[in-house]
């Protein structure tokens, strides 16, 4: 299967989960995870529509940007390191993956050089695994609370990676925690915050993610296929 033809089979399929969940299929963005992935693979699948990508590491984003040609927006979803942040400064649209007060405020730092502001997602660990990125969920709200007030950094929800399921069914209840979570937050009427995405779903969950309130669904090996994958 072409990379144009997955892109609609997995649009077919965000279309179906939205509906059976009464959610309007255009509230969920398609963010083509191209970590691995060539620059020609990922004009490719901009050529066939796809405009938001998400790269992992910040060398390979650096790299990618100035070799495609097409006009993309570009996600930075991996674990970031503070001292990487003015790399991709400016760059990038959205960073899904704040997880600490210190590279918060270093985005804060880099973007208000520029004179803009960061969209940015919070990074929730859900299931307390000491492997994966993201805030505990007890320090969530002290974190969302600091962050806020940094100028230069607009929170706009919240991003999660629930444990390796075979079955997506098991993914759902970090899924409805993370939903439930931004829900408790946005009650809390914070300023200059809002809670209006929810990054959650990757291609062997999406559909359940979408049922469960996705607003950007993360995927990769469905578009790209797992050869391109090391
Ligand atoms: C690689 C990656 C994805 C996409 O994973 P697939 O299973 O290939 O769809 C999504 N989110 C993050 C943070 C990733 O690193």
């Amino acid at each position: 299967m072409s990379i144009a033809g997955n892109l609609k089979i997995i649009h077919d399929r965000v279309r179906t989960a939205a509906l059976r969940a009464g959610r309007d299929p255009s509230s969920v963005r398609l963010v083509a995870v191209s970590k691995t992935v060539s620059s020609s693979a990922l004009d490719e699948a901009a050529r066939a529509g796809q405009r938001v990508f998400g790269e992992n590491y910040v060398q390979e984003l650096v790299a990618k940007a100035e070799l495609v040609t097409e006009p993309v927006e570009w996600h930075f979803i991996g674990h970031l390191q503070s001292n990487k942040v003015r790399q991709i400064a400016g760059l990038v649209a959205m960073i899904h993956s704040v997880d600490r007060l210190s590279l918060a405020q270093e985005i804060d730092r880099q973007w208000g050089k520029l004179g803009k502001a960061c969209d940015v997602l919070i990074q929730v660990n859900i299931a307390c695994e000491a492997t994966k990125c993201g805030t505990s969920m007890t320090d969530l709200f002290e974190l969302v609370r600091e962050a806020a007030r940094l100028p230069h950094l607009r929170i706009r929800g919240l991003m999660t990676m629930p444990p390796f399921f075979d079955d997506p069914e098991g993914a759902r209840p970090y899924f409805r925690e993370l939903a439930r979570l931004a829900g408790e937050i946005s009650a809390l009427n914070i300023p200059r915050m809002e809670m209006a995405e929810l990054s959650m779903g990757m291609s062997g969950d999406f559909e359940v993610a979408v049922e469960e309130g996705a607003t950007l669904v993360r995927i990769g090996s469905a578009i790209f296929g797992d050869r391109y994958y090391g």
